[in-house]
């Protein structure tokens, strides 16, 4: 179990500016997208304003950050051997002006520390990671884009003259290291993926994780901030997935995918391969009718697990034109063909829609649906899944499925 110390910053302006490809450049103010957090009469709050925009999260004062540590450690009921304190933030702990002075104070803990995020343009001198291993930090998730420090420059506005990269070398050695990329189409793919990939094993990091670019508002970019990059177009889904098994194949450390391919937990969605059907029998027998309203990535899975399960005469599941669940807003619901829905709809958990206004759109053909909200999530993503087990991944989705069935039943019209 991990206890965050969140450091707070705000994307591209506590990372000393903005990477290119980072999902928060050039987002624009909006009409609030509406959430589950907003009163039911009124759309826009905190959470789907600011908070999604994460404009407003300001470093916190390190005093607060060790306080809020210390608290959850007294009044937790903590008894996991494997604890740990994961220094995290909006921005990059790397920037954090006290980062030292935090691990320090977190160092009398006697716990590991985990660094969150990094994309190590904070670290001027390579001497800082020495310092962080000597104080307890023992795993490192770092986003490094590539190995070639040019291209850092160029694209993570990394000006560390290589200090960084150093800093992940002996991270690598020291510690264990989560390497992430974001995979941007004719810059860090082909030839220089494959060499950041063998610097990284050579270093000796322990796990990969891609990250699909995205450029458009159907693969998330839901903030009026389209496209991020003029002209590139991201690998295609299929592309994407087979990249990851690529690289997954040719080196020597846990690789993931995301939003999706892991290839040793078959994630997301496990629970809809064919070798782990058997465990769908321990699922509830739905017995009402509903439409699962979801992402065009989950869909198929959805579809096929209810297929499984022989529960497709009564539910139907429906996908909007967003490969994010928890990124589905208004407008992609009212792109819906209402002919599709029965008259109870689920839709993600997490969704930014106003309750009120799902409802009102959904029903706008003079149907009065019930329209409600699902599960959170339904499996994990790539850099959650490369720190599970099968075994957990496969729990964990057997609970979320659960979730989503009773609220079918439910919240459905019985049939049965
Ligand atoms: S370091 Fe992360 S949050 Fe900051 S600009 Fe780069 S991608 Fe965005």
């Amino acid at each position: 179990m991990q206890i965050i110390a969140d450091v707070g910053g705000i994307p591209g302006k506590d990372c000393k500016g903005f990477c290119k490809y980072c999902y928060f450049r050039k987002v624009k103010e909006q009409d609030p997208l509406g959430c589950r957090y907003c009163t039911p009469g009124t759309v826009g709050c905190e959470s789907c304003t600011t908070g999604v925009r994460e404009v407003k999260n300001e470093f916190i004062h390190p005093f607060m950050v060790v306080g809020s540590v210390q608290n959850s450690l007294m009044m937790g009921d903590i008894k996991d051997k494997n604890l740990k304190v994961n220094i995290s933030g909006g921005g990059d702990v790397s920037c954090y002006p006290h980062l030292m002075e935090v691990a320090g104070a977190l160092n009398q803990f006697n716990l590991p520390m985990h660094l969150g995020y990094t994309s190590g343009k904070g670290i001027e001198n390579s001497k800082m990671a020495e310092e962080l291993i000597s104080l307890g930090v023992d795993e490192v998730t770092f986003t490094v884009f590539s190995t070639d420090n040019k291209m850092r420059k160029e694209w993570v506005g990394d000006t560390t003259n290589g200090e960084s990269l150093k800093a992940l070398k002996l991270f690598c050695e020291t510690t264990e290291v989560h390497a992430a990329s974001v995979i941007v189409p004719g810059v860090n793919d082909g030839e220089k993926l494959y060499e950041t990939c063998s610097t990284l094993e050579d270093w000796g990091a322990k796990a990969f994780i891609l990250m699909r670019f995205a450029n458009f508002r159907n693969q998330g970019l839901i903030l009026g901030n389209e496209p991020i990059l003029d002209g590139v177009t991201p690998h295609s889904l299929e592309e994407f997935e087979t990249l990851v098994h690529e690289i997954n194949n040719e080196f020597n450390f846990r690789v993931t995918g995301t939003p999706l391919c892991d290839p040793e937990n078959d994630t997301p969605f496990a629970i809809s391969k064919e070798k782990n059907s058997k465990y769908l029998d321990i699922l509830t027998d739905v017995t009402s009718e509903a439409t699962i309203l979801t992402s065009s990535i989950a869909a198929p899975f959805i579809e096929k697990i209810i297929k499984r399960i022989g529960a497709d005469d009564l539910v139907n599941v429906v996908a909007v034109d967003q490969d994010i669940g928890c990124l589905i807003t208004q407008k992609d619901l009212e792109e819906v063909d209402l002919k599709d829905l029965k008259e109870t709809v689920l839709i993600p958990g997490r969704a930014l829609v106003h309750d009120k206004m799902a409802h009102d759109i959904l029903s706008s053909d003079g149907i009065d649906r019930i329209v409600t909200r699902g599960p959170d999530k339904l499996s994990v993503d790539g850099e959650m899944s490369g720190t599970l087990s099968r075994e957990d991944v496969l729990k964990t989705e057997l609970i979320a499925f659960e979730d989503l069935l009773e609220a079918v039943n439910f919240f459905g019209v019985r049939k049965k």
